[in-house]
């Protein structure tokens, strides 16, 4: 499902975050990607959501070629992406419906589907009745499950996690990776970008660990 295959990723200022990187993910894996500060982690998610691109290499997502996607299908692309951020990035001036329909507003889903899904989602990470509330209102943890709401309401195959963890404490942090976990179940491709060690280490998954930029033995 994910295949990189010798990615090299030089940032403009000339900074090489990624140097000759391999791996893959099978359809319906989770994996943990791990490594210290400034190895590359963010950097190997933005390849993979087509927010960055490499510079040399082959980034081959879902049997497609990020290096030869022509610029107007990005948009339908990433659609197949779920993304979860460590801020979970919502709009504070929004309603907790109205920050988990964006992704269904901007794709043209009708009124009706709309509000299934939203609900839908909203049900899945547990937050079904606050749909009214601000992000504001409600604690670090539920605003973290919004964010994964809004990340999965297209129902995307690839769900991409970058430290989602970051700002919750122990007990908030497992209860989230069991929601990752529930949408794994379901055959979503799982794929967490943290250096939550003690977190990690309790659950079964694959490891792929980079330093500087490389897989670390
Ligand atoms: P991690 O997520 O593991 O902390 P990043 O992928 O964010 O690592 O960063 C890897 C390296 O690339 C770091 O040295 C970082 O400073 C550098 N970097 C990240 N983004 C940019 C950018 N837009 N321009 C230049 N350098 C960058
Ligand atoms: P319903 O059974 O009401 O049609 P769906 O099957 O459409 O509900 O999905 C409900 C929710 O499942 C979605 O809104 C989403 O939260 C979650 N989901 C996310 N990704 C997937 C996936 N790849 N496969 C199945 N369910 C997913």
């Amino acid at each position: 499902m994910i295949n990189f295959n010798q990615v090299y990723k030089r940032y403009p200022n000339q900074h090489e975050a990624l140097s000759g990187l391999s791996f893959h993910l099978e359809r319906g894996e989770m994996a943990f990607l791990t490594g210290h500060s400034g190895a590359g982690k963010s950097t190997l998610l933005k390849l993979i959501a087509l927010i960055e691109r490499s510079t040399h290499g082959q980034v081959i997502i879902n049997n497609q070629n990020l290096g030869r996607m022509p610029r107007w299908k990005v948009p339908y692309y990433r659609r197949m992406i779920g993304l979860v951020f460590q801020d979970h990035n919502l709009l504070h001036d929004r309603t907790v419906f109205d920050n988990v329909a964006l992704p269904l507003i901007i794709s043209g889903e009708n009124h009706r589907e709309i509000g299934r899904r939203v609900r839908a989602a909203l049900d899945k990470v547990g937050l079904l009745g606050k749909e009214r509330n601000l992000p504001i209102a409600l604690s670090g943890g539920e605003q973290q499950r919004v964010g994964i709401a809004r990340a999965v309401v297209n129902r995307p195959p690839i769900l991409l996690a970058d430290e989602p963890t970051g700002n919750l404490d122990p007990e908030l942090s497992q209860e989230i990776m069991q929601l990752f976990e529930q949408f794994n179940q379901v055959g979503v491709t799982v794929f967490i970008a943290s250096h939550d060690h003690d977190l990690i280490s309790r659950m079964p998954y694959r490891r792929i660990v980079l330093q500087n930029g490389r897989l670390a033995e």
